[in-house]
């Protein structure tokens, strides 16, 4: 059984069903494989105008929707609300995106005709993780959907409500069985890697890794995207309260359970003034009940992850640092942790190298922008990486030198973009990047196709 509880309000069962067994999976994997031929001859206009009818049924349960974000994965209010939004983006552009060119002619080396084509890989295999429980499962079935392929979905354990909600509202928009929702844990994920053409998986970095091999040992095409260890530099000409402000909120916002959230500070210079305004940052955010609008921190999504946590910002002053704020637990229901600030850790300490899901950052200073660009490349992680400054030459430099996926300038390091490339570098991800156009290149094979007169 699969059950999914409110981080809340832990005792609150939002979901309780049965895994999908491999029989389960290999089943929907055959019904999808039967939609699929009918759903490429539906043409360009025919997918366009299904993934908008989802878009509109996404659109309408939009309140209900953040709802059971809010309950089931603790998303802050108004996070929810920008997730179901984007959505319902996500699924407009898609349907837009069919109408792109599939290829190119080039010059013949003779007299005939010399193009490429792309084609549907076939059945998607698509797995994900709990923290945007309807847009990254739809960042992936959107471009999946619109470009030809029928699709599996394996949902968190998590996000379970979620995902089956979403099934329930994009049924009636989409041929029978071409679409599924597998709830299930990891042996669930294993079936739909032996049944998938192509696999999309977002989580961790250890789980990713082996979804990468798996998927490499069937020939599978694959691409995952994996946790992030995002530094923010601060250099000593940037506005100090703007920086302070931005880099608290992609610490603690959504309690720092972003891919994106920084969890790294490096301050070039003394810093001293701008640890403090960073540590008042911090203090300010309100931490409570995600359902209410003015919420930004929310609880953490279980107790492992409150105890992981804890236990990092417990290690710090045995390591030779100090905690600036948090580090504590807060109230006896749901699993909240006060946004915390380490200081002074040695570049080696877990905070500096290991993805921590939570609301927690480690700052460090460097005299130099050379030594804060090399302490922010000295990770395995390659996700975001910011930059706060108003010297265009620091910028150009970092722009150039950061080991990031993608680069953010007086921004914060969570937040993007749906319809630019979506990725890291290094062990953040493996494959071609999602989201925007670049989706194409998982979602769709390359053919070369040359025609002679006979
Ligand atoms: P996770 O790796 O624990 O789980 C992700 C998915 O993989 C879940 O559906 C899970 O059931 C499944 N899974 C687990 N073991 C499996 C196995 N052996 N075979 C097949 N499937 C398996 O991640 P999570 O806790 O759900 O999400 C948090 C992580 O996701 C963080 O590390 C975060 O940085 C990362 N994340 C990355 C991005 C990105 O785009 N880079 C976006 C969001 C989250």
């Amino acid at each position: 059984m699969i059950t999914s509880t409110s981080p809340q309000r832990p005792d609150d069962i939002v979901a309780c069903v049965q895994a999908s067994t491999p029989d389960a999976v290999r089943a929907a994997a055959q019904a999808a494989r039967k939609a699929q031929p009918d759903w490429v001859g539906a043409g360009a206009a025919g997918r366009a105008q299904a993934l908008n009818q989802a878009a509109d049924a996404v659109q309408g349960a939009a309140t209900e929707l953040a709802a059971l974000a809010v309950r089931e994965v603790g998303k802050p209010l108004a996070e929810a609300r920008g997730e179901i939004a984007r959505s319902v983006s996500i699924l407009r552009y898609y349907a837009q995106q069919v109408f792109d060119p599939i290829g190119a002619t080039h010059h013949p080396s003779g007299a005939g005709l010399l193009f490429t084509t792309r084609r549907p890989r076939g059945l998607a295999g698509l797995i994900t993780p709990w923290n945007f429980p309807f847009a990254i499962p739809l960042w992936k079935a959107a471009p999946a959907l619109a470009y030809g392929n029928a699709v599996l979905l394996k949902p968190a354990e998590q996000a379970t409500a979620c995902a089956l909600r979403l099934s329930e509202l994009l049924a009636p928009c989409l041929p029978a069985g071409l679409f599924s929702v597998v709830p299930g844990g990891a042996d669930t994920g294993r079936a739909v890697l032996e049944e998938a053409d192509v696999v999309s998986f977002t989580g961790s970095t250890a789980v990713g890794r082996r979804i990468v091999a798996a998927a490499a040992q069937r020939g599978t095409a694959v691409q995952a995207e994996m946790g992030g260890q995002n530094p923010a530099i601060v250099l000593p000409d940037a506005d100090v309260d703007a920086a302070a402000g931005s880099i608290a909120a992609a610490v603690a916002g959504y309690a720092g359970q972003k891919c994106t959230a920084t969890k790294r500070v490096i301050v070039v210079g003394d810093g001293a003034r701008f640890t403090e305004a960073l540590v008042e940052a911090v203090r300010a955010l309100a931490v409570g009940d995600p359902a209410r609008e003015d919420v930004p921190v929310g609880p953490v999504i279980d107790a492992a992850t409150h105890d992981r946590v804890l236990a990092a910002a417990a290690s710090v002053e045995a390591a030779g640092g100090r905690l600036l704020t948090g580090g504590t637990t807060i109230g006896d229901d749901g699993w909240f942790v006060a946004p915390t600030v380490a200081d002074g850790l040695a570049a080696d300490h877990l905070l500096e190298t290991e993805e921590v899901f939570g609301p927690i950052c480690s700052v460090s200073r460097v005299a130099t922008l050379d030594q804060a660009i090399t302490r922010a490349n000295a990770v395995q992680q390659g996700l975001v990486a910011g930059l706060y400054t108003r010297d265009i030459a620091g910028v150009l430099e970092a722009a150039n030198r950061l080991d990031a996926g993608m680069i953010k300038v007086n921004a914060p390091t969570t937040g993007v973009d749906f319809y630019l490339p979506f990725g890291g570098v290094k062990a953040s991800s493996h494959g071609p990047k999602e989201q925007g156009k670049a989706a194409v290149d998982i979602f769709t094979s390359v053919h070369t196709v040359t025609i002679e007169a006979g």
